[in-house]
């Protein structure tokens, strides 16, 4: 998956960086869009005449040091970063995502919500502090679930209503506060399509800087009647397919193409 990138380090210790020439930047905006320098992220190097130093360090991927920049570059091209983490690749594409994560969450909250007052960085840890009223604000991830319904040979998939990713996908959701991921599956899984789950597996998560998540994957058996009841808000269709219909995919990055995956060669029915 994306977030496999052994052998290579990712380290998110805190610390204040000094932005070097071959440093990566981060650049991008609030709609899910990362600007691509010749098909990678680009260099400090290549973007400092066209920025305010107005760098944060992100992370570091063995000795590539990720930063961002807290203003975009209107006039360059934007990619979608679903699209970003398919055209890179390896350890760059991890860490366009967790970079598009933090960027996200840094461009979001400049603010404090309590009194209003600009916030500050702490100088301890990943943090921003109200100097007003002291509050502090952590970067904010959001669990959600994915789970792959089995029943015999047949696996449940779908296929989004909104947005642009028009593959087969597996039920998900993010968790609702108070819930178990057992109980968000139930619950998704009823809403979108109608029918109940039983025997409810955890098998992996993958971190998701897409939206912010932390995705929690599961298989689950059908517990009763096949009956599809599909909510087209959510999803414009949803079906039943067998092993066969899944092309095969040795090295998937998502967490929905493993299960996928797994299912099709048969390690989980
Ligand atoms: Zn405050």
């Amino acid at each position: 998956m994306l977030q496999d990138i052994y052998p290579a380090r990712y380290s998110l210790v805190y610390q204040e960086e000094t932005i070097s020439d071959d440093d990566l930047v981060i650049i991008g905006n609030l709609n899910k869009h990362l600007v691509l320098f010749d098909g990678h992220l680009p260099t400090y190097k290549q973007v400092k005449d066209l920025l305010p130093e107005d760098y944060r360090y992100l992370f570091s991927i063995d000795d590539v040091h990720y930063f961002m920049n807290y203003h975009d570059l209107p006039d360059h091209e934007h990619t979608q970063i679903r699209t970003v983490i398919r055209i890179l690749q390896g350890p760059e594409a991890f860490g366009a995502m967790t970079g598009h994560h933090l960027l996200s969450w840094y461009l979001t909250n400049r603010y404090c919500s309590c009194c209003g007052h600009p916030l500050k960085h702490s100088e301890k840890e990943r943090a921003l502090v109200c100097p007003s009223c002291g509050q502090v604000i952590y970067p904010r991830i959001s669990p959600a679930i994915i789970v792959a319904i089995t029943d015999g040979d047949r696996l449940l998939v779908s296929k989004y209503a909104r947005g642009a990713y028009r593959n087969y996908a597996l039920i998900a959701g993010f968790c609702e506060i108070g819930e178990t991921p057992e109980e968000t599956c139930k619950r998704e899984v009823m809403e979108e399509v109608g029918i109940r789950i039983k025997d409810i597996r955890y098998y992996a998560c993958q971190p998701w800087g897409v939206d912010g998540g932390l995705l929690l994957g599961y298989f689950a058996h059908l517990d009763g009647d096949d009956t599809l009841k599909v909510d087209h808000n959510e999803l414009s269709e949803a079906e039943w397919i067998t092993k066969d219909e899944i092309a095969a995919d040795e090295n998937p990055i998502t967490l929905t193409s493993t299960l996928m995956q797994e299912f099709r060669k048969g390690n989980y029915d």
